[in-house]
């Protein structure tokens, strides 16, 4: 799923290639795409664009007259920019946004149609669709903690949860969590005043290294390749391969379709626990599927 720094990338992309210039039309290629009725698709249609937003995980456009399209690209969403007019290829291309110069066309892989197209009027109709999750790259330490621990959660979980933290999801978890030497099943309730702090640097400096990489990768080129799996990341995506910072064997907890992964000399006093009590303990704490995660409202 593309996280914090993917979408600061696309973010980046699109800037210069959408601002200011006029929406011809949308395209459809998927009818359950769009998960709103009004404003209607055709009132898009011969807007500016005035501005470019990360609402979570969602990319929004914002419309000279106030209205927004919002896009949630779940786990296989991706943008990809074309030549003006791109073909829709079937069961592939859920929608092409069409500008005089080229095409925003939005994919998903497989055949789950998880990824949506909302269009809302005004800032209060888009602030409703941001779960609320707190922005880490500028808030304070003390502010950081207080929303963590507000309820005794894992790491893992607070972490994740979109109403808690904005834009973090299973892959720069694990990464921030490796670089703070932390356990993912660390509970919340239970972090000293330093480990709270190391967290916190950890958060910000593991986020800003690749937002900073991808950002100059999207100066370069439009983001293509958007994965969740890295060259580079420590323990994401790499079970089995040596930790960056010790050697040894990173180690993976399976549970349902996520896969946490960590160090065990690094951030569990060595303790390899068996797959099934480590599900067992974050399994009270953990959703069944990363969508039910993501689905997670404001409250
Ligand atoms: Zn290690």
């Amino acid at each position: 799923m593309p996280e914090l720094p993917d979408i600061q990338a696309y973010l980046a992309a699109l800037g210069p290639r959408i601002l200011e210039e006029r929406i011809e039309r949308v395209r459809l290629g998927s009818p359950f795409f769009l998960r709103t009725v009004d404003p209607p698709l055709e009132a898009v249609e011969g807007q500016r664009v005035t501005e470019l937003r990360r609402i979570g995980k969602r990319i929004a456009i914002g419309l000279e007259d106030g209205v927004w399209l919002v896009l949630h690209l779940m786990i296989a969403g991706r943008l990809h920019w074309q030549a003006p007019g791109a073909k829709l290829i079937a069961r592939r291309t859920l929608a092409a946004i069409d500008f005089a110069q080229g095409s925003l066309t939005i994919t998903e892989a497989g055949s789950k149609r998880r990824a949506s197209l909302h269009l809302v009027r005004g800032l209060d109709a888009l602030e409703a669709l941001d779960p609320g999750g707190l922005d880490v790259m500028t808030a304070p330490l003390v502010e950081f903690r207080a929303r963590l621990s507000a309820e005794n959660r894992t790491l893992k979980r607070a972490l994740t949860d979109p109403r808690i933290v904005s834009g973090i999801g299973n892959a720069y978890s694990d990464e921030i969590l490796h670089a703070a030497r932390l356990s993912p099943i660390a509970m919340t309730g239970k972090l000293t005043d330093e480990q709270w702090h190391t967290l916190h640097d950890a958060t910000m400096q593991t986020l800003d290294l690749w937002l900073k990489r991808f950002v100059a990768e999207a100066a370069a080129a439009f983001p293509e390749k958007v994965t969740a799996f890295r060259d580079g990341m420590a323990v994401h995506g790499r079970f089995g391969k040596p930790c960056p910072r010790c050697g040894a064997p990173v180690q993976r907890i399976r549970y349902a379709d996520n896969e946490t992964n960590y160090c065990a000399p690094c951030q569990t006093q060595g303790r390899l626990l068996a797959d099934r009590s480590l599900s067992r303990l974050l399994g009270r704490d953990w959703p069944k599927t990363l969508d039910e995660l993501e689905t997670l409202k404001r409250r």
